[in-house]
């Protein structure tokens, strides 16, 4: 309750006036500010001003009843409760007052019993219930606001990044980059910068905005610290340091958390480890405390790096927090990484913490509440590369066409970065199913796949489902399953499948380039280069052989369309470019089938899902795909029967992938 109650008494006789007071005066819990008037025109002023809790009306004013100035404040959306006072009992005048608005309707005569009291503490609490569903309206609104907001940024930030990163990367891969290697590097390194931090940005506004979803799912343990290992373990070697995971105690096999997340916690500590650490090790051990209770797990993050002042200790966890000021710190970052994880982790309901010593090193905790699966089995865990860890082991060159079998998109580009050195052709896929599509795909045109790497745990369909499937269909090629799984009994299982080998995860560079040449045809005089001159593509004659389907590209950045013209040029398609929703429809009358019509969410006349909702009823054909800065609302898409949408910045291989799959 309020300190002070301001009740506005509308009354034009003076010693109703003072009965009324005094009978306020009487009501016990309250501290009221009276404020009197006699006549209507002022009393609607006063209740315009909105600065009373409640108002108290006489019916009879003079010339005017209070009726009507009930329903005059309430055409005016006059909030204040009003309860009318009135000579004497008329029921048809109580329902009438009640119908234009009034709180209640209080015979003069009852203005000392409890019945006024009663009245008086309704209206007011009615008042504060009223107050609050307001500010929790303005709070959603407000909330909706800055999402509206938020969405708006993250489209508007990533369209150039599009255009930088995309012609970045055509110019490093044509004969320019001859001319302008390093200032390239240069510009694609600071672009994709750019964009991380904008994902960071964008992250955390998200958590601290409420917006963001845990999804809790069952995970094998050691799969995932053993991709953790193979994703960190380059930057670790490649800064001379070695990097090892360990238990101390017997860990559950599958627990039950977010691995997204997990894995983004997990990355984030150990990268902050390895780039402040100059010279020894980055360890991480885990362990299992309170395991009959409710078991926790901790995580522990060990360098031996420069370490963190114990001044500045408290503050690393804040957003853009960092030790060294911006103008003076050497390494890069924004300081959201840690302000991202602890936010994480607290969502997780888990906590972390760090102790450190200055030119020591640092170690960083996390406790997380384990959820773990009833059958699960504890084990040890050991995941480090012991040998060669320093050595850059010659590579073979090879040639041949490899699939690889991912889920995770960063361990697919680092297992198909290790493969592309060698010199041999990458594609991929990001489950059995589409492996298992792309080699069907396959066998009607090209060549078979030389070789396909897979890994066992995956959605939709796993590797040992797809393996069954791609054998049935009569491929004959080699297939190599990729598992942390490590009992020997495995492998034998594995071969019987179909398999032909395993290798073990965290990928080791040497063992895998040792099982590629393996299966790959030897090249040691050349590896074929892979460049293509961007003049080339973009010549529409030499185009015009092999184009076989067609785009239709709505979007009003004409760089941003540009590049995404000659990156489906690239892949054979030909595109036609509308700058607005109206170009579209347009189009669309002259030719309604085009294979893949690319919309951008951000139009500069309509929203590209209205533009969607009246292409639908104009019945065109071919597939629609929605671009956008943010992740576009699935249910809407569904709706609209839009299956894919593309997150920009664009890539040639998101094109390819979209393309790949047209009909
Ligand atoms: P950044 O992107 O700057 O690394 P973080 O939020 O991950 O952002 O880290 C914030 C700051 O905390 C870093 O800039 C660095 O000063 C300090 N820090 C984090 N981890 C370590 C570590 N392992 N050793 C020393 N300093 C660290």
């Amino acid at each position: 309750m309020k300190e002070v109650t301001h009740i506005l008494i509308v009354e034009d006789d003076e010693d109703d006036y003072v009965l009324t007071k005094d009978c306020l005066d009487e009501l016990s819990g309250y501290s009221f500010k009276l404020f009197w008037v006699t006549h209507h025109t002022l009393a609607l002023r006063e209740l315009q001003t909105g600065h009373y809790d409640l108002c108290l009306l006489d019916y009879r004013l003079g010339e005017i009843d209070g009726l009507s100035i009930l329903q005059e404040a309430t055409s005016q959306q006059i909030t204040t409760p009003i309860v009318m006072l009135t000579g004497q009992s008329d029921e048809q005048l109580d329902q009438m007052a009640l119908e234009a608005g009034a709180q209640d309707f209080i015979i003069k005569s009852d203005l000392s019993s409890p019945r006024f009291d009663r009245a008086i503490r309704y209206a007011l609490s009615r008042k504060e219930i009223q107050q609050e569903k307001l500010e929790r309206q303005k709070a959603e609104e407000d909330n909706r606001s800055k999402d509206r907001f938020i969405a708006h940024l993250s489209h508007e930030l990533r369209t150039p990044l599009t255009s930088i990163l995309g012609y970045t990367e055509m110019l490093l891969e044509s004969e320019m980059h001859k001319y302008a290697s390093s200032e390239l590097n240069i510009i694609l390194n600071n672009g994709q910068h750019l964009l991380n931090l904008l994902n960071d940005v964008l992250d955390l506004s998200k958590i601290t905005a409420d917006k963001l979803e845990l999804k809790a799912t069952k995970v094998d343990l050691g799969e995932l610290l053993s991709d953790v290992y193979s994703l960190m373990n380059m930057s670790a070697l490649d800064n001379g340091l070695m990097l090892s995971i360990t238990s101390a105690t017997p860990l559950p096999e599958k627990i039950i958390i977010d691995a997204t997340r997990f894995r983004q916690i997990l990355i984030n500590l150990i990268s902050n480890a390895i780039k402040f650490t100059k010279e020894g090790s980055v360890k991480v051990e885990l362990s299992l405390v309170d395991a009959t209770q409710t078991p926790t797990m901790l995580v522990k993050v060990t360098d031996t790096g420069i370490g963190i002042g114990q001044d500045k200790l408290v503050d690393i966890f804040r957003p853009f927090e960092q030790v060294e000021d911006i103008v003076t710190r050497k390494e890069e970052g924004a300081g959201l990484g840690l302000a991202i994880s602890s936010e994480l982790i607290n969502r997780m309901g888990g906590e972390i913490s760090v102790t450190s010593k200055q030119d020591f090193g640092s170690c960083f905790t996390i406790r997380l509440k384990l959820q773990v699966e009833e059958s699960s089995p504890n084990k040890h865990l050991d995941i480090h590369l012991s040998k060669n860890y320093q050595q850059d082991t010659d590579k073979p060159k090879l040639i041949g066409d490899v699939l690889i079998v991912d889920d995770l998109v960063d361990i697919r580009s680092l297992t198909g970065h290790l493969v592309q050195t060698t010199g041999a052709n990458v594609e991929f896929a990001e489950n059995g199913l589409e492996a298992l599509n792309k080699i069907i795909e396959r066998s009607q045109s090209k060549p078979e796949f030389s070789l396909v790497i897979m890994d066992l745990h995956m959605p939709m369909m796993n590797g040992r489902e797809a393996i069954i499937a791609i054998r049935k269909q009569g491929f004959t090629g080699r297939i190599i399953a990729m598992t942390a799984t490590l009992q020997q009994s495995i492998k034998p299982e594995l071969i019987q499948l179909g398999f032909d080998d395993v290798l073990a995860k965290p990928i080791d560079k040497k063992i895998l380039w040792g099982s590629l040449s393996k299966y790959l045809t030897n090249n040691s005089v050349t590896a074929p280069p892979n460049v293509t001159l961007l003049a080339e593509t973009s010549n529409p004659n030499n185009l015009e052989l092999t184009q076989t389907k067609t785009c239709l590209l709505v979007e009003d950045d004409s760089d941003s369309a540009q590049l995404m013209s000659l990156l489906l040029a690239k892949l054979n398609i030909k595109t036609t470019l509308a700058k607005d929703g109206r170009s579209c429809i347009r189009s669309m009358k002259e030719r309604n089938h085009w294979d893949l019509i690319l919309i951008d969410i951000g139009l500069p006349d309509m929203n590209g899902l209205d533009l969607v909702k009246k292409l639908r009823e104009q019945k065109i054909s071919g597939e629609i795909v929605i671009l956008s800065g943010e992740e576009p609302d699935r249910s809407i898409l569904s709706q609209l029967k839009v299956r894919r949408s593309i997150l920009k910045p664009v890539s040639m291989n998101v094109l390819k992938k979209i393309t790949s799959t047209l009909t």
